[in-house]
């Protein structure tokens, strides 16, 4: 399947001159979501790990089928203040300005076995950001996941440490 053809590119959004890659197109039609999940398992087939991070907010949409799919937990990564019990923090930049994320405490237990899901690897800041929480936690990240890479913002070289997957490239 052609998972390109799915999404909508927006120009000029959320500010001018960036081509906004809109994966609800692709999230509404059925047969394309389930392929889209499907292939992420078959990436991730012969790797042995205990959950599934999703950061916010489309990372939970992707994750979470993903982590039901092959039977793992799956933990929220959030903007600030959305965790009700005791977080840590990281600070991270974006294509388009700065935020901070935030991790339960316990989500993770050391040693525990992560892979990290989201839907777009840009300048790969959110994901770095994401990768300190687990470390920070003691979890071991063995894998990321993303929908869409925009290669030429070059995030993969950020992640070079460890291993990246995308299924379709800008
Ligand atoms: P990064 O931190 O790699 O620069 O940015 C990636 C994050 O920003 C992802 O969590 C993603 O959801 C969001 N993002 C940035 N650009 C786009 C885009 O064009 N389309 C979508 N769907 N998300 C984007």
């Amino acid at each position: 399947m052609d998972l390109k053809e799915k999404i909508r590119v927006i120009p000029d959004f959320p500010e001018k001159g960036i081509r906004f890659k809109d994966i609800t197109t692709l999230l509404k039609d059925g047969d394309a979501f389930k392929y889209t999940i499907d292939q992420f398992q078959k990436e991730l087939q012969n790797k042995d790990f205990d959950l599934v991070i999703g950061p916010e907010s489309r990372g939970f949409i992707v994750g979470t089928p993903l982590a039901y799919a092959m039977n793992k937990g799956f933990i929220p990564v959030r903007k600030p203040g959305k965790l009700p019990s005791e977080t840590i923090r990281s600070e991270y930049k974006l294509e388009y300005g700065s935020d901070v994320l935030e991790i339960h405490k316990d989500a993770i237990k050391p040693g525990q076995k992560v892979v990290i899901a989201d839907d777009l690897l840009a300048t790969g800041g959110t994901i770095l950001s994401t990768i300190k929480l687990v470390e920070d936690l003691g979890g071991e990240v063995v894998g990321i996941v993303f929908l869409i890479e925009l290669t030429y913002l070059n995030g993969r070289e950020l992640l070079k440490n460890y291993d990246v997957r995308s299924l379709i490239q800008y």
